[in-house]
C-alpha cells in the first residue's frame, strides 16, 4: 500500500513562488492519481506486501510492470519533492552538505548552475536531482518517472521539472521556476538529513 502524505505546509506556504493553485492540482490531483492507481495495480499481486522502494526497484526496467512503475516512483518522487521544499527556504546551505557542495562542484554558484542546467536540459518531462553515489554527490536528470534509487545513487534533493509543477505559475518559463526554487524554498534541513540517513544505512560518504 503506498500512501499519499500530506503537504509538510498549508497549500499557500510557498507563495508567492508557487501558487496554492499548483500545490492543489499537484498534490491533489496529480499525486494522489500517481498513489491511488500504483495500489490499483498492486492489488493482489506479489508486490503488494513490499516496501515502496522494494516496489520500485523490482519494477524498474521490466517491461510488463511499466504502469506499476511509473505511478509507484512517481508518488516517490513527489512525496520526496514536497519535503525538499519549505517557506523561507532556499539560499546557501549550511551543515555537512554545504562542505560536499563546494568540494564535489567547486562551489555553491557552480552547483546551482549545474541543477539550473540539469532541469533546464531534461527534454519534456522529469526531475533534476543532487544524489550521493558512493562517495561522491552528483547532479542527475532523469526522464518521466525514472528514480536515482534503481541506479544504485540516494537521492538528497529533487526538483520536479513536469510542466504540472510549474506552468499555472510560470507557463513556459521552466528556468525561472528552477531559479525560485532554489533561491526561495529548498529545505536544505531535509538535504542534510538525507545525507546522514544515507552515510548511516548505505554507507556513503564514509571515507
Ligand atoms: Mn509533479
Amino acid at each position: 500500500m503506498i500512501t499519499l502524505p500530506d503537504l509538510p505546509y498549508p497549500t499557500n506556504g510557498l507563495e508567492p513562488h508557487i501558487s496554492a493553485r499548483t500545490l492543489e492540482f499537484h498534490h491533489g490531483k496529480h499525486h494522489k492519481t500517481y498513489v491511488d492507481t500504483a495500489n490499483k495495480l498492486l492489488a493482489g499481486t506479489s508486490l503488494a506486501g513490499k516496501s515502496h522502494e522494494e516496489i520500485i526497484r523490482t519494477t524498474a526496467g521490466d517491461s510488463s510492470k511499466t504502469a506499476i512503475f511509473n505511478n509507484a516512483a512517481q508518488a516517490w518522487n513527489h512525496a520526496f519533492y514536497w519535503q525538499c521544499l519549505k517557506p523561507r527556504g532556499g539560499g546557501r546551505p549550511t551543515g555537512e552538505v554545504a562542505r560536499l557542495i563546494d568540494d564535489a562542484f567547486g562551489g555553491f554558484d557552480k552547483f546551482v548552475e549545474g541543477l539550473k542546467n540539469a532541469g533546464t536540459t531534461q527534454f519534456g518531462s522529469g526531475w533534476a536531482w543532487l544524489v550521493a553515489s558512493g562517495n561522491r554527490l552528483e547532479i542527475l536528470k532523469t526522464p518521466n518517472a525514472e528514480s536515482p534509487l534503481h541506479h544504485n545513487k540516494t537521492p538528497l534533493l529533487t526538483v520536479d521539472v513536469w510542466e504540472h509543477a510549474y506552468y499555472l505559475d510560470y507557463q513556459n518559463r521552466r528556468a525561472d521556476y528552477l531559479a525560485a526554487v532554489i533561491d526561495k524554498l529548498i529545505n536544505w534541513e531535509f538535504v542534510n538529513a538525507n545525507l546522514a540517513k544515507a552515510r548511516e544505512e548505505e554507507a556513503v560518504f564514509t571515507a
